[in-house]
This record gives structure tokens, sequence and C-alpha cells, in this order.
């Protein structure tokens, strides 16, 4: 449509996550408008984040330093783990306040659509964490879509039979929504609501019946000492689940199942 320089930046906008052709022209065009010492400092501030920005060696939340600052933190709760799908999801759950310990970034979520497995996520990684046993309880927070469901799934069936503690974020967040664009107060209930799938006592009601609960059985009671599996050899993830993909909730029907169980508790 356009040439040379200008259709060069439309092309390297279009690219950026969520920024279709329209955008990326509007964007263009609000660029060459602009004075040149802001386009300036945003062309240095990205690259300069992209120089200096580190990700954490324990949880990988983007950080300037080896380790974030929530890991360096004494007063955090160490033996709870909430693991996330990106840095992003980390200050979404902050945000809430609602949640004390410390955090996993996965790096994404399980995809077969994009080729992307259980070995290209940060996963032997979070094995790795649990080896010393000083972590009682994992939390996991990834986005409530598809793909976020399966990676939750896979995850559960994998940490079960360690004897942790593990939970799933509880619904009220939208049916294939991203962590990022919830509200504080719909994530914080989320948070306080969620479900254990395996292992320890409830921390509120779990549901009586339903795909949660059956996880739970399947994978909580083989002991709490079974061996961490090793870094090469996660298992396949599982087929898609009961829940993700084919009958997908309405948002609002999920979000009227969030009032329902979480009734009489707030
Ligand atoms: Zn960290």
């Amino acid at each position: 449509m356009y040439d040379g320089p200008i259709q060069d930046l439309i092309a390297e906008l279009s690219r950026l996550p969520g920024v279709g052709p329209k955008s990326a022209q509007r964007i263009a065009f609000f660029l060459l408008d602009a004075d040149e010492a802001d386009v300036t400092a945003l062309a240095e501030a990205i690259i300069r984040a992209k120089q200096t920005v580190k990700f954490c060696q324990i949880c990988f939340n983007a950080t300037e330093d080896e380790t974030c600052r929530i890991c360096r933190d004494p007063r955090r709760d160490h033996t709870k783990i909430c693991v996330v799908e990106e840095s992003k999801d980390i200050v979404a759950i902050e945000r809430t306040r609602e949640f004390r310990g410390v955090y996993h970034v996965l790096g994404g979520s399980i995809s077969p659509i994009d080729n992307r497995g259980p070995a290209d996520l940060h996963i032997r990684e979070l094995l790795h964490r649990l080896e010393d046993d000083s972590v009682t309880e994992i939390i996991l927070a990834t986005n409530p879509n598809t793909e976020g469901e399966a990676t939750a799934t896979y995850l559960a069936r994998l940490l079960g039979p360690l004897g942790l503690r593990v939970s799933r974020l509880a619904s009220g967040l939208p049916v294939g929504g991203d962590l990022e664009y919830a509200d504080e107060i719909t994530l914080g209930r989320a948070f306080e609501g969620r479900r254990i799938i395996s292992g320890g006592e409830p921390v509120h009601q779990p549901e009586p019946s339903g795909w949660r609960a059956g996880v739970a059985g399947e994978v909580g009671e083989v002991g709490a000492h079974a061996v961490v599996p090793s870094a090469g050899d996660l298992p396949a993830p599982v087929g898609g689940t009961a829940e993700s993909g084919q009958n997908p909730a309405p948002a609002d029907e999920s979000t009227m199942s969030l009032s329902a169980s979480a009734g009489g508790q707030w």
C-alpha cells in the first residue's frame, strides 16, 4: 500500500500482539506526526528495556537483576508458589493484594496448535524448586481459556502425586479471557475462592462434583513421597479436558456459578 520506510514501520508494528493492520497504520501515522523527541524517547525505551531486562533465575519474572524483587523478599511466603503464564499476570495478581507467596512464570501455555508442549515451558524448573520440600502449596493461575485450562490440568496431574496442595483459581473470571484484563475485584475473589484440586484441605467448599473433584481424587491420594519427575521425562500432556474446548460455558453462566459457590463467604 505504501512505499519504503512507512511500509516497513507498518509491517513491524503489525507484528506486535493485538495490533492488526489497521491499528498498525494508525500508530505509524501517529508516530510520523509526533515530535521527534517523543519518538526517539519511545525507540530508546524499547531498546533499553530489551538490553537490560532479564528473567529471574528462580521464577522467570522480568527483572533487572539476577533474581526478582518478589523472590528476594523475605516477607513473602516462600512455601506458596502461584504458577502463571507470563510476567504480566504477576502484575495483575499483585494488584489484588490477595497473595503474599511467590510466583513461577511458565513462559506460555501448552498449545498443540502453536506447537508448544510442556518441554517448551519452565516446568522442569518448577519441579526443581519443589525438590527441597519447602513448598507446600501450588496455585495454578493460568488463563481461563482452553490452553490455560489444559496447562493447569497437565500440571495438576504432574504435581498431584507430590503430596502438595494444588489449587486452581475459582471461576468468575470470564471464560476465554486473559488474566491481564480481569478487574482487580474479580481476580481477587477468584483468588480467595480458589479450589483445591489435589491434596490438602479445601480452602473453601470444593465443587461437589465435576472434573476438578475428579482430578483431586485421581491424583491426590497417590502419596506424599512420590519422586519428583526428573528434567528429562516430562510426561506428554493429556488430551482436551471435559471443560476445555468442546463446550465452553458462556461467561455469565460461570460468573453465576461463582456467586452461587461463593455465597455466604463474604
Ligand atoms: Zn523471581
